[in-house]
């Protein structure tokens, strides 16, 4: 950041990954404000005169152009001249305005959520670059439903719903495990706009439907909760203000020889759709073995059952773990995973596994328990393992 620049309110900034961009001039011809611009290191973008209209986006073939950050002060020209990468998000502490607000907020929440990972947490080494934060609500993204399916029994307690949300003409990239926030209308007791809630992704990058600009979410309607409530009532035609994307270290492994065991209970699942959806479109004969763990209280309340059934188990290999089927012992995810010790070993042993954990975060100390238990009989030590997956980005935990 050059230090000639004031400091202002932190704001946005449309940046391109040098790392990525083939230097092929379209976006140059296709700004219309003549933003962008280039030397022979790098082509950049204008702070000054970038106005988001984001007509850039969709012609660059490389998606380099596709960046942003937060910024408490613009990078200037000859910042991104001189750049060989793109600069990490930089720690932004008073956000000062809604939009900056709520991408802090969001930061915050999903910090919180990855609190279970017990550090730092690390994105996989072969994930592709996320983009976040490209929707605020100053900004946000309208999103036209689609579709709003339920996906548990008509008769179960709880209502898990399949919600299709299409983005028309407005570029709202995603990849799998990454989150949106959903803007509840209206506003609270003290006159102020609703905060936004996250939910995670649950198709995969090129769409619910191939190559549509749509996503897919998994949201559970929550006694008295406001924006499931809000979202589980939603029609097909209904317009949603969006923000987002937002997460940039839960995400999948691109390298298709890795193996990636997932747990979860209830909307926990929504990520994990997403993965398994990427794997089976364009890696089905991926070298990397995919295992899933999934805990429900009975199998009709357990989302995408019907579907999961159909997934082959080369692709996917799964286990149920019901608590609450009449006449039968409570099973646990962590109960289903000690059961399954020798499998779970197999995978813990490759270097390329990388476990994901997610759901309700009262399943994390069981989960984290079966693991250790299972490490111990094998005289591996898994707090010693846990930390090295971590810090080598193969162990995820995003629990709410
Ligand atoms: P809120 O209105 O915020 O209420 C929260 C809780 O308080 C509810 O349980 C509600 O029952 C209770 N409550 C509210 N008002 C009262 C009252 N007057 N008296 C007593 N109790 C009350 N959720 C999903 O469904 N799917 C997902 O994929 C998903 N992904 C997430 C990903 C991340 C990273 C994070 C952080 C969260 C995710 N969530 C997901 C959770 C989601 O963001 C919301 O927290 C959840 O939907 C509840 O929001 P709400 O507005 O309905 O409830």
């Amino acid at each position: 950041m050059s230090e000639s620049q004031a400091t202002i309110a932190p704001k946005k900034q449309h940046l391109i990954d040098p790392e990525i961009c083939i230097r092929c001039n379209t976006c140059e011809e296709t700004c219309p404000v003549d933003a962008i611009t280039h030397d022979d290191n790098n082509y950049v973008v204008d702070a000054d005169k970038c106005n988001f209209c984001l007509d850039c986006i969709s012609p660059c073939p490389t998606g380099s152009i596709n960046n942003w950050r937060i910024v408490s002060a613009s990078y200037s020209l000859e910042d991104q001249f001189s750049w060989q990468e793109l600069p990490p998000q930089e720690e932004i502490e008073t956000p000062s305005e809604d939009g900056e607000a709520d991408d802090a907020e969001a930061a915050r929440l999903i910090e919180e959520a990855h609190a279970g990972s017990g550090g730092k947490t690390v994105a996989p080494a072969s994930a592709s670059k996320p983009t976040i934060n490209l929707y605020n609500r100053s900004r946000p993204a309208t999103a036209v439903v689609m579709g709003n399916f339920r996906l548990t029994d008509p008769a179960a307690d709880n209502d898990v719903r399949h919600i299709i949300l299409d983005f028309g003409d407005a570029t709202f990239p995603v990849l799998e495990g990454q989150s949106i926030g959903i803007i509840p209308p209206g506003v609270d007791e003290h006159g102020k706009p609703h905060v936004i809630r996250l939910y995670s992704v649950a198709s995969p990058r090129d769409g619910e439907k191939p190559q549509a600009n749509n996503l897919a979410l998994t949201v559970k309607r929550e006694p008295n909760g406001l924006c499931s409530n809000y979202i589980c009532d939603l029609k097909k035609g209904d317009q949603v203000q969006v923000t987002g994307p937002f997460g940039a270290t839960f995400l999948m492994p691109d390298d298709p020889s890795a193996n990636i065991m997932m747990i979860c209970t209830g909307t926990g699942s929504a990520p994990f759709r997403g993965f398994t959806e990427r794997r089976r479109r364009t890696m089905r004969d991926a070298p990397g073995r995919m295992m899933l763990f999934f805990g429900a209280r009975r199998p009709e309340e357990l989302p995408y059952f019907g579907p999961l059934q159909k997934v082959p188990e080369g692709l996917l290999r799964k286990h149920f773990a019901y608590s609450r089927v009449p006449g039968e012992p409570k099973i646990y995810v962590q109960d289903r995973m000690r059961a399954s010790s020798d499998e779970v070993l197999t995978f813990l042993r490759h270097e390329k596994t990388h476990v994901y954990i997610c759901g309700l975060k009262g399943m994390e100390s069981g989960v984290d328990e079966a693991l250790a238990d299972i490490c111990r009989g094998a005289g591996i030590d898994w707090a010693a393992l846990r930390g090295d997956m971590r810090t080598q980005g193969r162990y995820h935990v995003e629990t709410y």
